[in-house]
């Protein structure tokens, strides 16, 4: 296979690495190995390059650089900041979250509820989208914390976090949102200081995969989750994965400047996909709120057939989409953000996500445009659903 002929719209699994982030990283590889924490002047070298990144961060999120702890993925982050949350206050026994999470808070609250943890999950409407007074009625004084995602994977939907950070406030909760899918495609900005965690990973901003940040509010109380050395000034041990942080500063750098592009190029990009599809496709099935979305995401279902067999046609074209949620698609389960949307029997199946990026041309969407409706004639046209 060619990556020249390879049309990637996947960018809510992965991101290339940006060209820019990986001539930033270079020289960590190449040249400056030093361990961060030797004293000696390599080790310096390694260190000022980490601070350096995490400034960059900070920027962008709009935070403070203490506020920022190096990770090594956004799963790791989600964990981190609940299991600290839980840990600072034994009394409260509750969490409140969605039932639209990703796997890195839903698995984990599945294990918490086996240890004896009680875990409510709000649900969503047919649109994805939540309702606020259901976090009105069950956030209480027994609620150690709140855990809302800011952007879904699957259906792009935006969240109201800082609504419902105000909320488990209120109930003295501590508020985490998995920003995994946020950070670099909408405006991120932490300066009014009502979210207490927020996690996000490199890999989704075109950095490498393997490093991710939790941010910590200023005071806000952490017990350390990776326990050993006294990496990141005490708060997450193991030596940093040096050439990683870097790239994550740089590619933040550079998702600060893009911005703009991502809610004009990208957006203007993602809606003609889905316009010309919705209309050359019958029938189809928009999943999502269609006022509140990440600019760069569509997730259409396409009735009466399988979105696995639609990937694996399309993929013949060099087309690369998602069915579902990358992270699950390894299996036939229709996807839990679907079914927790309600999206009827005879369209779950059928739906792909198209996430794009600021490297996707118009050249590339008018081919998926040209491509996939003769895949879904003919899928339809052999479907035992008779369409
Ligand atoms: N949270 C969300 C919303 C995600 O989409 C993902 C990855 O797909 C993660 C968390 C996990 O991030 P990582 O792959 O860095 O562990």
């Amino acid at each position: 296979m060619s990556t020249d002929t390879v049309i990637y719209v996947d960018n809510n699994s992965t991101t290339r690495v940006a060209p820019e982030v990986v001539e930033a990283m270079l020289p960590y590889l190449n040249t400056w190995y030093g361990n961060p924490s030797s004293p000696h002047a390599f080790g310096e070298v390694s260190r000022k390059a980490v601070e350096k990144a995490r400034g960059q961060v900070a920027a962008l999120l709009g935070a403070l650089p203490e506020e920022i702890i190096f990770t090594g993925c956004g799963t790791e982050s989600d964990n981190a900041a609940i299991l600290s949350a839980l840990e600072n206050d034994v009394k409260r026994r509750k969490i409140v979250t969605t039932a639209v999470e990703h796997p890195a808070i839903l698995s984990l609250c599945k294990v918490l509820q086996q240890r004896g943890y009680h875990i409510d999950y709000v649900p969503v409407d047919t649109k994805g989208r939540l309702n606020l007074e259901h976090f009105r009625q069950i956030v209480s004084e027994e609620t150690a914390i709140v855990s809302v995602m800011w952007a879904n994977n699957e259906s792009g939907n935006l969240y109201p976090v800082q609504e419902i950070a105000e909320i488990a406030h209120a109930k003295g909760a501590l508020f985490h949102t998995d920003a995994v899918q946020a950070v670099g495609k909408i405006p991120v900005n932490l300066k009014d200081g009502r979210i207490d965690f927020l996690s996000m990973s490199g890999h989704k901003l075109h950095a490498p995969k393997g490093v991710g940040v939790l941010y910590r509010r200023k005071g806000v109380k952490f017990n350390q989750f990776v326990i050993g050395g006294h990496q990141e000034h005490g708060l997450r041990a193991g030596t940093e994965n040096v050439p990683g942080i870097v790239g994550l500063g740089r590619a933040a750098e550079l998702a600060e400047q893009f911005l703009y592009e991502e809610q004009t190029k990208v957006r203007a990009l993602r809606d003609h996909l889905e316009a010309r599809l919705l209309a050359l496709c019958p029938d189809p099935l928009v999943n999502g709120d269609p006022e509140h979305r990440l600019p760069n995401t569509a997730n259409i279902s396409f009735k009466y057939i399988e979105g696995e067999s639609i990937l694996m046609l399309i993929n013949q074209f060099g087309i690369c989409a998602s069915s579902g949620s990358a992270c699950t698609s390894g299996s036939l389960e229709p996807s839990h953000v679907l079914r927790a949307m309600s999206v009827p029997q005879i369209a779950i199946h059928g739906s792909i996500r198209f996430s794009l990026c600021r490297y996707n041309t118009r050249q590339e969407i008018d081919t998926i445009i040209e491509k996939l409706p003769p895949v879904i004639k003919r899928l339809r046209e052999i479907s035992p659903y008779g369409r």
